[in-house]
């Protein structure tokens, strides 16, 4: 199967009965249904930073398929409110997460040569940062995968608005499907207080995309909800290099929350 740029879940070999589920514009639980169907529980794994939408779709992973395969990022900055719906969410749903860390000694080099602050210096400092702690790790995780689940919504941000439920990352080479894609902020919660799905305080404190404590603070009302993410930086660099289409990070301005 030849992978080009773009590539969607259109594009990807599929039996006639997933391809027509395909055409119907699948919902996020008929999404998730087909992917483990069309890969197989092995090859597909969910990453969740445990933010709403990740919380939204382990809620409905789990009905699926209790033993679907969830990892997530340890970066060593994850706020303590992180770490408690990371329990919160193991005990509700009698799950085990598979829990990937930086290599200590690149973490270290790092450290050494740039400080522990480093991602404040400048945007460069900031990526490399985002590399060591949570790209290359990851990398190494997907190289096994033929597809990863994200909680992406093309409402989030500038840097998300051409976010389709099924496309191909060009930067991990595998198929990434974001089952929410189109779903938006007032949809994800009502699902969750609908179904009691745990999730993180502090989005109860004005944080609605979290990420490491030295990176993330509260937006103000009216704010982009990922101002808050890298916010001495412009809205189109704020990616951590996890979620990049069609070579670069923003697509088009749409001013989305
Ligand atoms: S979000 Fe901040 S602390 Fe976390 S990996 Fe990126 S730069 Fe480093």
């Amino acid at each position: 199967m030849s992978k080009s740029k773009n590539m969607g879940w259109h594009s990807v070999s599929l039996s006639g009965k997933v391809r027509s589920a395909w055409r119907q514009n699948s919902s996020a639980e008929e999404t998730l249904r087909l992917a483990l169907k069309r890969f197989g529980r092995a090859r597909v794994a969910f990453a969740t930073s445990f933010g709403a939408e990740d919380q939204v779709i382990t809620d409905m992973l789990v009905k699926i398929d209790p033993d679907a395969k969830i990892f997530t990022l340890d970066t060593g900055w994850l706020p303590a409110e992180t770490d408690a719906v990371l329990k919160k969410t193991v005990q509700q749903y009698g799950i085990s997460l598979e829990i990937l860390k930086a290599r200590p000694d690149a973490v270290k080099n790092m450290v050494r040569e740039h400080g522990a602050n480093l991602f404040y210096d400048s945007v460069e400092k900031r990526k490399l940062c985002c590399h060591v702690r949570k790209v290359e790790p990851l990398k190494k995780k997907l190289a096994a995968l033929k597809a990863w689940i994200c909680g992406l919504r093309a409402g989030q941000s500038v840097t998300r608005a051409g976010a389709q439920k099924i496309e191909w990352d060009e930067v991990f080479g595998l198929y990434k499907i974001n089952p929410l894609a189109d779903w938006t902020e007032t949809r994800v919660w009502e699902y969750i207080k609908n179904n009691n799905v745990p999730y993180n305080e502090l989005h109860d404190r004005g944080y609605p995309s979290i990420g490491c404590s030295p990176c993330t603070r509260a937006i103000k009302p009216g704010e982009d909800t990922r101002a808050g993410r890298w916010w001495w930086e412009r809205p189109e660099q704020k990616e951590c290099g996890l979620h990049i289409k069609d070579g670069k990070l923003a697509r088009r301005d749409n001013g989305s929350s």
